[in-house]
């Protein structure tokens, strides 16, 4: 579904990407990780067209992505960072989001799922980093899309926001949808990713299940089989 290579990505004199070579077969739920600062977001923008590439190619479906923009449209995106306008409320946001979309949007499920209906008139400046994080998550799951890109889902949920988010991502993969997520949560990345790609010095560093991760570092606990990846990388 998505194949992307060579990709370069500098920020003036900062080598964010660095001839990196990745490609998403369709259906499933892939786990981007690696350290702070490793390039994730740049590497999600790049495929949404929001980060311009030094040089390489992204396509979708066998279609190059670049100076494009309709392929937008059959997409959702959760963005890390929210920049919501503070003096709008909830409900105007939504609907501004939904008069945006040229698809059906099923918000009421999702408002009901993540307690939201009595934040509904409350101005988005006023409202907790979780509760923002909520409706962040109403507008990215409210259309029907094949593939869904959620960078770091997880940021400011309380544990029961997470069993629905986690819930509403095997759904998802369920109905055959292609998700990619960021996190830092290894619990999520063991409970819900087919396969893991680890981006470390602008490259993938590694791609395959946990299973094959936990094996391949000798052992049995993610955390740690990821912090034998840095390391060894380092040596
Ligand atoms: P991650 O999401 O893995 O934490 P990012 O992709 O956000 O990492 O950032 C990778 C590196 O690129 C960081 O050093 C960051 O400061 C830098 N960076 C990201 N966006 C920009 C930008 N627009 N201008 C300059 N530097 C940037
Ligand atoms: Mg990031």
């Amino acid at each position: 579904m998505i194949k992307i290579k060579n990709l370069h990505k500098k920020f003036g004199k900062l080598t964010v990407l660095d001839g990196l070579d990745l490609e998403i077969d369709k259906g499933g739920i892939f786990a981007i990780l690696g350290p702070n600062g490793s390039g994730k977001t740049t590497l999600i923008k790049a495929l949404l067209g929001m980060v311009i590439p030094s040089k390489g190619d992204i396509s979708i479906d066998g279609n190059s992505v670049l100076k494009k923009w309709n392929y937008r449209n059959e997409l959702n995106y959760l963005p890390q960072i929210a920049n919501f306008p503070a003096n709008l409320s909830v409900i105007e946001l939504i609907k501004m989001v939904k008069n945006l979309r040229p698809k059906t949007p099923n918000e009421k499920e999702l408002i009901d799922l993540f307690g939201l209906n009595e934040f509904l008139n409350k101005k988005l400046g006023n409202l907790s980093g979780g509760t923002k994080q909520k409706v962040n998550l109403v507008l990215t799951f409210m259309f029907d899309s094949d593939l869904i890109i959620l960078d770091e889902p997880t940021t400011g949920l309380d544990p029961i926001a997470l069993i629905h988010l986690k819930n509403l991502i095997k759904k998802e993969k369920k109905s055959g949808k292609t998700i990619l997520l960021t996190t830092h949560i290894m619990s999520v990345v063991e409970e819900l990713a087919d396969e893991i790609v680890f981006l470390l010095d602008g490259k993938i560093y590694f791609k395959g299940s946990v299973e094959k991760l936990k094996k391949q570092t000798s052992q049995t606990n993610l955390e740690h089989a990821i912090a034998n990846l840095i390391t060894k990388q380092n040596a």
